[in-house]
């Protein structure tokens, strides 16, 4: 019982180079119920005696009678036989701080658990848990298209510029456009300004004066 909780302690460890001394309180109860043992302190003894064997021993296949057995301790316990854990614990994305090349220390946080069922071929289908892990980090550039990226603090204006300025997604890309895409966009931009239109609409029209914006005050919003 012990080899089937396994996956589930080392996933939980933060740093699961060794086996931890003291289970966590949950994951003692649970193999204490999967043995129907009632004497908590000699489960705990028991895994301080046997733990390194434990973490050691070769991947076990339970017997229906076995997978029974542990399944109704597990179940009511937010866990089961087969719980599909977050395959990776540190981020994948090298760009992050919390990207690591190993996972022996996790770095991703808040497990999300809920109940699912697992479709088999050899064994049918039966219930399992699934636990997801998420990452706080955040990487100072994010691909945004294969070629493509953005900083930041950039994305966090144009999120900022929507819920408080309600500026759509393509207005937010002409304002970028116009003056942000280019080192000096503020000297650059007072050709257009006189012009009365904005750098996109540098055409015939604004040219032949039909649309009038005063220099000081930039380019006319677009709509
Ligand atoms: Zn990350």
């Amino acid at each position: 019982m012990a080899c089937l909780v396994r996956p589930l302690i080392e996933f939980q460890q933060e740093d699961r180079r060794h086996p931890p001394d003291i289970l966590q309180p949950a994951i003692l109860e649970l193999l204490a119920a999967s043995i129907s043992a009632t004497n908590l302190a000699l489960v705990h003894i028991c895994w301080i005696a046997f733990k390194e064997a434990i973490g050691n021993h070769p991947e076990i296949v339970p017997i229906e009678s076995e997978l029974t057995q542990y399944n109704n301790a597990a179940l009511c316990r937010g866990t089961s036989f087969g719980h599909l854990l977050a395959p990776v614990r540190v981020c994948q994305d090298s760009y992050c701080p919390n990207y690591r090349d190993s996972g022996d220390i996790m770095t991703l946080k808040e497990p999300m658990s809920h109940k699912a069922t697992l479709h088999t071929l050899g064994n049918g289908s039966f219930p399992v848990y699934t636990t997801s892990l998420y990452c706080r980090g955040v990487p100072h550039h994010i691909q945004v298209a294969q070629h493509f990226f953005v900083e930041s603090p950039l994305l966090e204006l144009f999120a900022n510029g929507m819920v408080f300025g309600w500026l759509s997604s393509s207005n937010w890309a002409r304002m970028y456009n116009a003056a942000l895409s280019r080192m000096n966009s503020h000297i650059a931009n007072i050709k257009i300004a006189e012009l009365g239109c904005s750098k996109d609409e540098n055409t015939e029209k604004c040219r032949s004066g039909k649309r009038k914006v005063v220099a000081q005050t930039g380019t006319e919003p677009q709509r």
